[in-house]
Order: structure tokens, then sequence, then C-alpha cells
């Protein structure tokens, strides 16, 4: 596993953009993820990236996040090369999963969330990466 990147739950997109600029950073990707309620910005530095997440809708769990704890780091994503497999593994070892299998994600991947009570509080998604998006920004 190695780090993917870092999701950041944000109230507003173009907002939390400008001050990443602040820092040096640009966005280099931004995309609507129907499935999860999101519009994301991935933001690439040396080694990851953040993932920046704005809810669209009242229903989406990051709305959920925002009312109960306020903007700020919302989950740490680990890059895997088989998720299914990973997953199984998990599994076997009696990990606590809130995703049984691999759903798409953003970027064409296949991604699935740890249980944070498995981690210590953290919220833990795993992403498998398509080979052919292959570039990890
Ligand atoms: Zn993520």
């Amino acid at each position: 596993m190695k780090l993917d990147h870092i999701g950041v739950a944000v109230e507003d997109l173009n907002q939390s953009l400008s001050a990443y600029e602040s820092l040096g950073l640009q966005c280099a990707h931004r995309e609507h993820v129907e499935r999860d309620g999101v519009e994301v910005a991935f933001i690439p530095f040396e080694g990851g990236r953040f993932e920046l997440l704005k809810p669209d809708r009242e229903t989406s769990p990051v709305r959920d996040f925002l009312n109960k704890r306020g903007p700020g780091m919302h989950h740490i994503a680990l890059g895997v090369d088989n998720l299914q497999a990973q997953l199984e593994q998990l599994k076997e070892r009696g990990v606590r999963l809130i995703d049984q299998a691999p759903r798409p994600g953003a970027e064409h991947s296949l991604v699935a969330f740890i249980h944070p009570s498995a981690t210590g509080g953290v919220l833990v998604e795993l992403v498998e990466r398509s080979q052919e998006v292959g570039s990890r920004g």
C-alpha cells in the first residue's frame, strides 16, 4: 500500500482551491461523483494528492460529516494493486468494512472504505487505479 490521497471535506470548493493555490499548489482535475453526491478537486503534491470534497446534495455522506464536524480532514486513501483480493484478506482477518465489494470512484478507479473503528478513528479508503488512467498526478 502507498499513499494515494488525503480527502478533505470543504463547504466551498473555489474558496478552498484558492487557499491551496496560496500554498503554491494547483488543481489538476475536477469531477462530479454522482454516487457519493460530491464535487471533487484533486491537488497533487510530491508523493500524493489532496482530494477536496464538496457535497452537492443534502443526502451526501460528506454533508453529514460537515454538519457534525465542520470542514477538515475526512479520509486517507491508500493505493492497492488488487482491491478485490485486498478486501477478501481484510474480511478473513475480521476487519470491519464499510464497503464489502469494490465500487466505482473518481477517475475510473475502484474504491472501498474501511470502517474507522478498525483504524482508531481514521476513515481509510482503498483505491485501485485502472492501468490506462495510470497517471497519479
Ligand atoms: Zn478519496
